[in-house]
């Protein structure tokens, strides 16, 4: 799913941070994180708390540091050599005070109460996911999609376990027409 021309196709918001990052592997590749207006459209295309003023640019370069440290204790091939510096950085985070979910007058429905540093909130509120999808014993159903200069991680929920794009429009069809045009030639 894309909002706002942002990425939200991995099933886990720890994931779609990773995800801020387009084309790791291109020479060409972006960064949706590159600055305040960027990490508050993330924010809040995401659903998380955010600040109504700027960040400042040490907060930017802190989300930067939690989402490369979540991308090296998640992915397929990294996750094997842990680096006990990117376990601080999640587990400084996760410590902090996360969203407090309200319930609304009727009962039925629920709201966000405003954070005091929203920011925080939010990047605890990562943190925490991370740490839910790392130690939850899920791990093994997170993959980066198989195409190869694509570089966005999801968690497979599905029931086979043999998912391999992260976007079958984005991706899928794309290989699948690459092959076709393979065979006609
Ligand atoms: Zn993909």
């Amino acid at each position: 799913m894309e909002r706002d021309g942002l990425r939200f196709r991995s099933g886990r918001m720890c994931l779609d941070l990773t995800a801020t990052v387009v084309g790791r592997y291109r020479a060409d590749k972006t960064d949706q994180l590159a600055d305040s207006d960027d990490l508050i459209r993330w924010l809040r295309a995401v659903g998380l708390p955010h600040p109504r003023g700027r960040v400042t640019d040490d907060t930017v370069a802190q989300a930067r540091e939690l989402r490369e440290a979540v991308y090296r204790l998640v992915h397929p091939t990294l996750r094997h050599t842990v680096d006990p510096e990117d376990v601080a950085v999640v587990n400084t985070w996760a410590a902090l005070p996360d969203v407090a979910p309200q319930l609304a007058g009727d009962a039925r429905s629920s709201y966000q109460l405003a954070a005091r540093r929203p920011v925080e909130a939010a990047l605890s509120a990562l943190a925490r996911d991370a740490v839910l999808l790392l130690a939850g014993g899920i791990l093994a159903g997170v993959r980066e999609c198989a195409r190869a200069d694509c570089s966005v991680m999801f968690l497979d929920t599905s029931r086979p376990g043999q998912r391999r794009w992260c976007d079958m429009a984005a991706c899928g069809n794309q290989a699948k027409a690459r092959r076709h045009r393979a065979q006609l030639r």
